[in-house]
């Protein structure tokens, strides 16, 4: 069996690496329920490896590094990922399952992080700032933070590994990426094209193990100096937690609850596109699913029936038909968890308008596009995020309490709003609480546009200009003029 397996090696200090014990680990494709890929399980030894790497590489070459020479490094990469696109679409669909026509999108436009965040590099500027005392000139440099660790979850692995990436090499830094045991050939692929691009050795690291132990280690490791995550708020926390004994930053994209409102006066054609968009698109496992529709009751027959007509005519399938519209859920256990979450809401007296099971048949771990009415604020299909491909509809009956329904969550990753009228629209948009929200649209991004949550979906923000600055230390310098010597028992 082993023989058929595709096998990836880690990237350690610019070496195509082993885990020090030799062990491996299987990863599955979640549409054949095979094996497919043979990956190598680190231990806590090979973190410490590569994070040694990753501090040596920083103390080097890398460390003396100007932005335009970063700049150029990360537009030779985005090119690469551009040329790289097939080969590392179909790596993400073998491991996660989704669909082939939308990851080859993806990894079409990923390449632009790169080039974006190389636009940036050559631009990291500090200022020089008035001193109050003219004797001084005063200016600030700005300098990479150091060491990051990456930690990413299982459902877009190197979309969200670029939101780490691309701003920490523009600003000098140096990375251990720890992808998530679900799937990880995708970045170990990814890996591959680092030295292609010419970076130096030990500024990109790749570690994968099957034990949670092995992220924990990283995020807790006293020679890392920032933590970028991405992953399940129970699990951001924890990381947290380990960055905070070490005092270091931590970026936290965690999950959602998202909110799409639906006021009577809106294009309900549109509204249910993007629904679809919103839940079933990639199976419901994005961290900004739109899981939660709030829609005026005058509208709520109307709207459910548009959805769960479009649902019932979703193609199911093989995620490298371009004809497919929904894979299967991304792993046994996610797929367990959101069947579990359909018996709940069925028990709490939920109503399926469409789905509400497992689709046998298919092989493979596939739910149906799911309708719930009948649920409201209490509901635990409202409460919980679900990561599947499930909607929850409630109704309001005004502006108020659309907002507070809206709000009404731990969560705070996203949200839209669906109306013609613009004062309105606006409005609302200012009054959800969420790090993004969509009026007419839903599930957008780009480069440019800063992404994150508010409370329990996480903590500072990733993409756009001020991503650079997660990366960043700030270091003020102060310049003697005048060549004297001053009392030095007052503070100056
Ligand atoms: P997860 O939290 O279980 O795992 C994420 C990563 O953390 C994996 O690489 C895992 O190995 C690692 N890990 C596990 N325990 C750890 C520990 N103690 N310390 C450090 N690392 C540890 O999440 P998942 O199941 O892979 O992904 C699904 C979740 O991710 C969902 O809740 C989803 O909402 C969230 N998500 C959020 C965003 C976002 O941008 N906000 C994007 C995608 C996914």
């Amino acid at each position: 069996m082993s023989a058929a397996l595709e096998r990836f090696r880690m990237l350690i200090g610019g070496k195509p690496a082993d885990a020090a014990s030799g062990r491996t680990f299987e990863s599955q494709n979640p549409y054949t329920g095979e094996p497919w890929a043979e990956i190598p399980d680190a231990g806590t030894e090979d973190v410490d490896a590569a994070v040694a790497a990753a501090r040596a590489a920083l103390d080097g070459e890398w460390g003396r590094t100007t932005g335009f020479t970063r700049a150029a490094l990360l537009r030779r990469l985005g090119d690469l990922v551009g040329e790289n696109a097939e080969r590392l679409a179909r790596l993400e669909v073998n491991d996660s399952g989704k669909l082939y026509r939308e990851m080859i999108g993806q990894l079409n436009g990923l390449g632009s992080w790169y080039h974006y965040y190389a636009g940036l590099a050559d631009k990291i500027e500090g200022r020089q700032i008035p001193s109050p005392n003219p004797n001084y000139l005063v200016y600030t440099r700005r300098e990479p933070v150091g060491v990051v660790a990456a930690i990413t979850p299982w459902n877009s692995p190197l979309l969200l590994m670029t939101w780490k990436l691309a701003p920490a090499l523009a600003a000098g830094c140096t990375i251990v990426v720890k992808p998530s045991e679900h799937a990880p050939a995708s970045t170990l692929g990814f890996a591959e094209l680092i030295e292609q691009a010419g970076f130096p050795p030990g500024v990109v690291n790749v570690v994968t193990g099957l034990s949670r132990e092995v992220g924990a280690h990283l995020a807790g490791h006293p020679g890392v100096d920032k933590v970028a995550f991405t992953g399940s708020t129970a699990t951001g926390r924890a990381v947290a937690h380990a960055a905070a004994e070490n005092l270091n930053k931590v970026t936290l994209e965690l999950g959602g609850k998202s909110p799409q409102i639906v006021f009577p006066d809106a294009d309900l054609q549109a509204a249910a596109n993007g629904l679809i968009a919103g839940v079933f698109a990639a199976t419901g496992q994005t961290c900004m699913a739109g899981s939660r529709l709030i829609v005026h009751e005058s509208v709520h027959d109307e709207l459910v029936r548009l959805v769960a007509e479009r649902a019932a005519t979703i193609k199911l399938g093989d995620p490298n038909d371009p004809d497919t519209e929904m894979g299967p859920v991304a792993n046994a256990p996610q797929y367990e968890k959101v069947l579990g979450y359909l018996r709940t809401a069925q028990d709490e007296g939920a109503t399926v308008a469409y789905g509400g099971a497992a689709e046998d048949g298919l092989g493979g771990y596939f739910v149906k596009p799911t309708v719930l009415t009948g649920v409201g604020p209490a509901s635990t299909v409202v409460r919980e995020e679900v990561f599947g491909p499930v909607l929850s509809a409630y109704t309001f009956t005004d502006e108020d309490e659309a907002v507070k329904l809206a709000n009404d969550t731990p969560y705070g990753l996203a949200g839209a709003v669906w109306t013609k009228d613009v004062h309105r629209a606006h409005r609302v948009a200012a009054r959800i609480r969420a790090g993004s929200v969509w009026i007419n649209a839903y599930r957008v991004v780009a480069p440019s546009v800063p992404f994150g949550g508010f409370g329990a979906s996480g903590l500072g923000r990733e993409n756009g200009v001020a991503a650079v600055d997660e990366y960043l230390e700030n270091k003020s310098v102060w310049v003697e003029l005048t060549g004297g010597t001053r009392d030095p028992f007052t503070l100056g």
